[in-house]
C-alpha cells in the first residue's frame, strides 16, 4: 500500500462536491462574497439554469492583483482575522469557494480594488490558473463562471432540467435579498428578469418589511404580524403571516440566523407547534423570521454550503419562537386576513383576472402590532349573551352603526339563509359564517375556561337519556370524567345507555341526543389512548354542531350582536379551527369597484 498526497486540483474537486453542489450553490457563493465586500448593487445572470454561465458583478470593495491571486487558492480567505470559528461575523470563511468553482468550470474574476486604477483579470479552468493580468473594469468585482462541471461529468448529470435549477437560483437569491433588505439585487435568467428588488430605504424594520413585500409578494406584508421577542440574550424579529393567508407548502417560510438564509428543521417543527390550532394539517403559514443570538450559541460550521445551523440550546430557540408566534397571533383577535375579502371580490367578479388590484389593506402590519386587545369577557356574561334569545331588541335596526374602532366588526343588520349574519361597519359589512364563528368561539372558551376554573355547566331540567349500543355507551361513561371537565356531565345508564344531566353553558339550548351521539361517533373512531382534551377542537367542534348558533338556526339581533362582539374579544376568532375564514369584509371602496363606481 502506497499513501500518497492527492493532487491539489483533485482535493479542490472533492471540496467542490461538498460546496458546490448545483448551480444555485455557485449563485449563492458568489453572491455571499459580493455581500461580504460591502456591495450595494449585486446583477446576477444566468444562462441554462446556471449550466452555461453564471455572472455575478458587484460594486463590492474588490481586489488587488495579489488578492485575486490569493482568492483562488484554497483556504485562502480575508474573513476569520481571529482564526476563531465560533466568531464567525461575515457569510464566507471556509476560503474554499473559488477554488472549487474553479476546479469544475471555467471561471474568469474580473476586480478593481477600492482607490486603486487598475483593474486585474485572473482566469482559473478546471483548476488551471491563468494570470493575474491587466482587465478592464470601472468598480467592484465581476465573476463569470461557464460551463459548471463540465470537469466532474458525474456531476454534471445529477443536475435537474434548466427550468428546475433556475428555480432554486431565484430561491437562493430571494432568500439573500430578504436578508439584506438595503442591498439591491437584480437576477436575470435567459434574459428574462426573476428578481428586482431594489435598495430598500429607512429603519431595519422598514426596510426589511418592503423587501419582504418585494419578495414574498404585498399579499403577504399586509397580512403580516409583527414578530418581536427576546429571550437570554436571543432576539426574535420579523413578520409572520395570518393564518387564513395559508399555502399548501412550507416553502414560505423563511428563517434568518445572524443575518444568514438557513434552512433548519426547528423552523418547520415550531411553525407547526404555533400554528396548530389554526390550521389543517396541510395548510401552511407564510413567515420570515430573524434570529440574532450570541456567535457562541450557535454553529454555522456543520454544513459545506453553511445552509444549516447548530445551536446550543435548540429547546431554548424552539420555545422562544413558538412562544412569539403564539403571541403575536393571540394579540391579532378576530382579524381575518385581506386575501379573504380580495378572494371574495374575485369570485364575485366575473371579468377578474389576476392582473386587477387588491382591495386597499385594512390594517398595516406596524399599527396592528401593539395593539391592545379587550380583554376575554367572563364567562357567565358571555354565556348570559348567548342565553337571552328572545329578550326583546336593544339596538334598533336603522340606529346608526358605532364607531368603527370600537367595534370593527360592526353592528348587525340581517340573518340570511339562517346562515350568515350581516353586519355594517363605518366603511363596510361584514358577512359572517355563524356557525364558523361561533364553533371557534367555543373552542377559545373552552380552551380557556379548562385552563382557569372549569367549564360552566347548566343542569338540564330533565335529565335525557340516550340510548347507543352497548360498546360506545362503554367508551363515552369512561371519558365521564373527562367530559365533565368539559361541561358535559353523563354517566352510565344501564347496559347501551347514558343519561345526561349537564351541558356547557356556553352552548345554550343544546341538541343532546344528537350531540352525546357525534362524541360517541368520534371516540370510536379515535380510539383510546389519549386525553379527550389533546382534541379538544373535534370535541369542541362536535359541540359547537349542536349548540344554539349553529348554521339554520335563526338569530335574534341580540343574539347576532353578541356573536359579533364576543368574535371581537376573542383571540384567533378570524378563522376557524381549519384556517377558514369565519367573516369576510368588503369595504365600501371595493362595493363600489364591484358596480363600477370607481
Ligand atoms: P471565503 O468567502 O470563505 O473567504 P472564497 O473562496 O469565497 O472564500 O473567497 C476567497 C476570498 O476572495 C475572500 O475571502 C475575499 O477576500 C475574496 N473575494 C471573493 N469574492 C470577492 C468579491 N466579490 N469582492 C471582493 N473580494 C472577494
Ligand atoms: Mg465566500
Amino acid at each position: 500500500m502506497t499513501i500518497r498526497r492527492l493532487p491539489e486540483t483533485v482535493v479542490n474537486r472533492i471540496a467542490a462536491g461538498e460546496v458546490i453542489e448545483r448551480p444555485a450553490s455557485a449563485v449563492k457563493e458568489l453572491v455571499e462574497n459580493s455581500v461580504d465586500a460591502g456591495a450595494t448593487h449585486i446583477e446576477v445572470a444566468v444562462r441554462d439554469g446556471g449550466k452555461s454561465l453564471i455572472a455575478v458583478a458587484d460594486d463590492g470593495c474588490g481586489m488587488t492583483a495579489d488578492e485575486l491571486a490569493l482568492a483562488v487558492e484554497r483556504h485562502a480567505t480575508s474573513k476569520l482575522p481571529s482564526d476563531d470559528l465560533l466568531a464567525i461575523a461575515s457569510l464566507g470563511f471556509r476560503g474554499e469557494a473559488l477554488p472549487s468553482i474553479g476546479s469544475v468550470s471555467r471561471m474568469a474574476i474580473m476586480s478593481r480594488a477600492e482607490s486603486t486604477d487598475a483593474a486585474f483579470q485572473i482566469q482559473v479552468e478546471g483548476g488551471t490558473v491563468t494570470g493575474p493580468a491587466p482587465a478592464a473594469l470601472s468598480r467592484g468585482t465581476r465573476v463569470e463562471v461557464r460551463d459548471l462541471f463540465y470537469a466532474t461529468p458525474a456531476r454534471l448529470k445529477f443536475l435537474r432540467g434548466n427550468r428546475a435549477e433556475t428555480d432554486q437560483i431565484v430561491d437562493t437569491l430571494e432568500r439573500l435579498a430578504m436578508a439584506f433588505p438595503t442591498v439591491a439585487f437584480l437576477l436575470t435568467a435567459d434574459g428574462r428578469v426573476r428578481l428586482d428588488a431594489r435598495a430598500a430605504q429607512g429603519d431595519l424594520l422598514d426596510a426589511r418589511l418592503s423587501r419582504l413585500s418585494e419578495v414574498m409578494g404585498r399579499e403577504f406584508a399586509e397580512n403580516a404580524l409583527v414578530i418581536a421577542a427576546e429571550r437570554e440574550g436571543m432576539r426574535l424579529t420579523g413578520y409572520a403571516g395570518l393564518p387564513t393567508l395559508n399555502r399548501a407548502s412550507a416553502r414560505q417560510q423563511f428563517l434568518f440566523v445572524n443575518g444568514r438564509p438557513v434552512r433548519d428543521k426547528l423552523l418547520a417543527g415550531a411553525v407547526r407547534g404555533a400554528y396548530a390550532d389554526f390550521l389543517a394539517r396541510d395548510r401552511h403559514p407564510l413567515l420570515a423570521l430573524y434570529l440574532e443570538v450570541p456567535d457562541r450559541a450557535v454553529d454555522v460550521n456543520v454544513h459545506p454550503a453553511k445552509a444549516e445551523v447548530r445551536f446550543r440550546d435548540p429547546g431554548l430557540v424552539r420555545g422562544m419562537i413558538v412562544g412569539a408566534l403564539k403571541h403575536a397571533l393571540a394579540a391579532a383577535g378576530h382579524r381575518a386576513s385581506t386575501s379573504v375579502s380580495a378572494a371574495a371580490l374575485g369570485a364575485a367578479r366575473p371579468e377578474s383576472g389576476p392582473g386587477l388590484p387588491l382591495p386597499q389593506a385594512q390594517f398595516r402590519p406596524s399599527a396592528y402590532a401593539y395593539r391592545p386587545t379587550t380583554p376575554p369577557r367572563g364567562m357567565a356574561e358571555a354565556a348570559a349573551a348567548f342565553q337571552a334569545p328572545y329578550a326583546p331588541s336593544a339596538t334598533a335596526p336603522d340606529e346608526p352603526p358605532v364607531p368603527p374602532s370600537e367595534q370593527p366588526l360592526g353592528t348587525a343588520r340581517a340573518q340570511l339563509h339562517a346562515t350568515y349574519v350581516i353586519a355594517q361597519t363605518g366603511d363596510g359589512i361584514v358577512i359572517v359564517d355563524q356557525h364558523a364563528a361561533h364553533e371557534r368561539l367555543v373552542y377559545e372558551r373552552m380552551k380557556r375556561d379548562i385552563a382557569d376554573q372549569g367549564v360552566l355547566r347548566q343542569g338540564l331540567l330533565l335529565p335525557e337519556v340516550v340510548e347507543l349500543g352497548e360498546g360506545a355507551a362503554a367508551r363515552l361513561a369512561e371519558r365521564a370524567p373527562e367530559l365533565a371537565e368539559m361541561g358535559l356531565v353523563l354517566e352510565a345508564f344501564g347496559p347501551g345507555a347514558v343519561v345526561v344531566r349537564e351541558t356547557p353553558a356556553m352552548l345554550g339550548e343544546i341538541d343532546v341526543q344528537g350531540l352525546v351521539r357525534d362524541l360517541a361517533d368520534e371516540l370510536t373512531t379515535l380510539g383510546g389512548g389519549f386525553a379527550l382534551k389533546e382534541r379538544l377542537e373535534t370535541v369542541c367542534g362536535t359541540m359547537a354542531c349542536h349548540g344554539s348558533v349553529r348554521a339554520g338556526r335563526r338569530l335574534t339581533v341580540d343574539e347576532m350582536n353578541a356573536l359579533l362582539r364576543e368574535m371581537e374579544a376573542t383571540p384567533h376568532s378570524g378563522q376557524c379551527n381549519h384556517g377558514r375564514p369565519t367573516y369576510v369584509e368588503l369595504k365600501l371602496a371595493d362595493i363600489e369597484r364591484l358596480f363600477g363606481r370607481r
